[in-house]
């Protein structure tokens, strides 16, 4: 197996997004400084999808790509012209109108976008009126079929729409879930449901839906195969290669990537890569306790990387390692 090497990639164009849901691993939301990547980075960015001797998937992602749709336009016009496979990621928050969102489907298809992801999750739901995701998802279906749209996760929409007390037009609180389901049987639905991982916000904003644990529990997990092997990855706009879902974390630049994949393929990694590869977010934990002065959280943590998290942001607060980036991660929790 090849070290680096995802099959979907994710080109980050903007951290912005109006919803910064709680669930986010990327700390998204409206606050974020930046606003995109300018064309030029993104044709540079896919070029260096073609360094990989066989090519993933793209996906055009955020934040919120629709921010910035000439962009995405224009990115997608440039994957396709290189023969890069190419779909879009979107949370359908700015599709106030159907006829619009239509014509931009059909502008992004007749561009060589290949499929379309909608995400629809209660935790979408509680920011973004649903009526907006299930427009975003009528206008895709409409110009692209249903082969060529995935609703991420279908599962909930017939849940979301049983909760909207029959007005897709206002956000659901996800209290509305506890007091129809109670507790227990909200936080399986929700947590379990939607295979939600504890890094970015989940672990602080939704850790009362499962267990905690304290970092001991931890102390076995290693992060081999998310740092290593992983399957789905991102570009982000400030030039960070960001493994899996790890938000804030990354192993290098992929403005070089061949040099990046030299260095993974002998071994040589940035030293808070090789804590995680080796001993996991325990590792750092036990670095950032005897040397930074790090306090456990008193209640526990809901996973490994929410323990990873929390562990990295004292370390970002104390130095400038440059593993962990973007630094405007660590401020928007
Ligand atoms: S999960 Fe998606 S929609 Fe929600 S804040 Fe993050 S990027 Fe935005
Ligand atoms: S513990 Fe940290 S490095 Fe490991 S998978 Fe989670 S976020 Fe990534």
């Amino acid at each position: 197996m090849f070290v680096l090497h995802p099959q979907d990639l994710g080109i980050i164009l903007t951290y912005r997004c109006h919803s910064r849901c709680q669930h986010c691993l990327y700390n998204c939301g409206p606050g974020w400084g930046k606003e995109a990547m300018s064309p030029q980075q993104l044709r540079q960015a896919l070029e260096q999808v073609l360094v990989w001797p066989q090519t993933p998937q793209v996906h055009l992602t955020g934040g919120e790509p629709f921010l910035h749709f000439p962009l995405l336009l224009e990115g997608t016009r440039m994957a396709a012209g290189l023969s890069i496979p190419v779909y879009v990621e979107t949370s359908g928050s700015w599709c106030t109108d159907e006829g619009e969102a239509v014509e931009r489907f059909v502008a992004l298809r007749e561009a060589g976008l290949q499929a379309v992801l909608v995400s629809c999750s209660p935790f979408h739901a509680e920011r973004i009126p649903p009526a907006r995701t299930v427009r975003a998802i009528r206008a895709a279906l409409h110009v692209f079929g249903p082969r060529r749209v995935t609703v991420y996760l279908s599962q909930f929409l017939d849940l979301i729409q049983q909760f909207s007390a029959g007005d897709l037009g206002r956000p659901i609180p996800l209290s509305r879930y506890e007091e129809e389901l109670g507790p227990a049987r909200a936080a399986q639905v929700l947590w379990e449901g939607y295979g939600l991982i504890s890094g970015g916000r989940a672990g602080y904003r939704l850790g009362h839906l499962t267990a905690r644990h304290p970092a001991a529990a931890f102390s076995r997990a290693t992060c081999a195969g998310e740092l290593l092997y992983a399957q789905h990855s991102h570009f982000d706009l400030d030039g960070n290669f960001i493994p899996a879902f790890c938000g804030g974390l990354t192993v290098g630049s992929w403005r070089d990537l061949s040099r990046l994949l030299d260095d993974f393929q002998e071994d040589r990694y940035p030293p808070l890569i090789a804590a995680l590869i080796e001993g996991g977010p325990y590792r750092l934990y036990e670095l950032a306790r005897e040397r930074y002065g790090y306090e456990s959280r008193p209640e526990g943590y809901a996973g490994k990387c929410h323990l990873c998290v929390d562990v990295r942001r004292r370390l970002a607060e104390a130095d400038d390692f440059v593993e962990l980036r973007p630094r405007e991660f660590y401020h928007h929790f």
